[in-house]
This record gives C-alpha cells, structure tokens and sequence, in this order.
C-alpha cells in the first residue's frame, strides 16, 4: 500500500478525496494523524501557487509524499471571485453558510441569464526527491438564488450544475466524484501513481 498524506483540514474534500481512492492502493492519512503540523497560510493569488505551498510544506515536514487540493468557485459577474478566497469569503475560514449568504447578497441584483460560475480544482502532489506536479479539474454551471440539497459541502447548495437538473448537493457523493472539479483532478494523479515510482 502506499501512503499518501493529503494536506487538507477540510472534511468535505477529505471524505471525497478518499472515496476517489478506495480500492486504488492508496491508504489515505490525514492530517488529523499530525497534530503538531502547523497551519499553512494560504496567501497565494492562484490555486496553484496554494497547493504547492501546501504540498511542499507539508512533505517536507513529515517526509512523507503528500497531495494538496487547492480549490474554489468562479463567478463570472464577480470577476472571478471568490476565487482563492472562497473559503474565507465571508471573514472566517470555512464558513459555509455565511459564504453562501454573501455569495447571495453580492449576486442579488444580477439576473438569472448572467449567474455562470465554475468550481475549480488544482491538486499539487509533491514525493521526496521528485518536482512537484499539477492536475487540474473544472465543472461548469451557475448559482441559484436560494440553497437546494443536503449533501456535499460548501457552495455545493447554490451551484447548479450545467446539463443536470440537479445541485451539487442533490446528486450521491459517488456522482459528484465523476464530474466533480476535484475528482477530474484527482483520476489524474491516480493515473500517474499507477505509472510512475512511488
Ligand atoms: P481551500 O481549502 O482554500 O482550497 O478552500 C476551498 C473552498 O472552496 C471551500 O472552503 C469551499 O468554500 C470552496 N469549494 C471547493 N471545492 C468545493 C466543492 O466541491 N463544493 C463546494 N465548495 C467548494
């Protein structure tokens, strides 16, 4: 088996980076495993520059290879934002629902046709004596005006996702994973550790 450490605190993307792994030789440690690792201060203007840091630091501390998700929701009428800064948009980190009040309130006044959005994903996965590596994932769709489904974490209540009629938060983890942005991410990186040395 080989181990993987993923830098994450978030539990939503834990529980989905894990299923996505099962049964792909990959044990899973969190970070919950190490709780004398510092926080990673996420001050990087792109996802990726986020989850290299992550990466990077992480398995330089615990020696360990280590993969990072660094992700977030794009919204076309607010240029982009949040962006890096959708964890903490609302002030504090990892608020969901005061995120998606905010998300709200910012996109009260504009219409239905102009409420685009994407969830991206960038993952860094970083081994011992190897250059650290990049995957990217996308999904399109736009952001409803009130929350619909229980599952899922974050935005996934507002984002209907393009070509379902369905939120992220309505559709079983097993069909978010196929479509998501992280699980395109993360099928990649199973790829490579299936090719390359561990
Ligand atoms: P990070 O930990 O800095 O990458 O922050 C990711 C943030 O982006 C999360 O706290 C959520 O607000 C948002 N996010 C990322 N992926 C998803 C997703 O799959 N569903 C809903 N929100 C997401």
């Amino acid at each position: 088996m080989f181990e993987l450490v993923v830098a994450t605190r978030n539990a939503g993307k834990l529980r989905e980076i894990r299923h996505l792994l099962e049964g792909e030789g990959v044990t899973v440690l969190g970070l919950d495993g190490f709780p004398e690792l510092p926080e990673v201060v996420e001050d990087g203007d792109t996802f990726a520059a986020n989850a290299a840091k992550k990466a990077e630091t992480i398995a330089r501390l615990t020696g360990r290879p280590c993969l990072a998700d660094d992700s977030g929701l794009t919204v076309e009428a607010l240029g982009g934002e949040p962006g890096v800064h959708s964890a903490r948009y609302a002030g504090s980190q990892g608020d969901d629902a005061a995120n998606n009040a905010r998300l709200l309130r910012e996109l009260a006044a504009v219409p239905d046709a102009r409420r685009q959005a994407a969830f991206c994903c960038v993952m860094a996965l970083c081994r011992p004596g190897l250059p650290t590596t990049f995957f990217e994932g996308r999904v399109a769709g736009r952001i409803l005006r009130a929350p619909r489904g229980a599952g899922g974490f974050g935005y996934d209540p507002l984002f209907l996702v393009d070509g379902f009629d369905r939120t992220m938060a309505e559709l079983p983890l097993a069909e978010k994973n196929r479509i998501s942005h992280r699980g395109q991410a993360l099928r990649q990186v199973v790829a490579v550790l299936a090719v390359q040395p561990r």
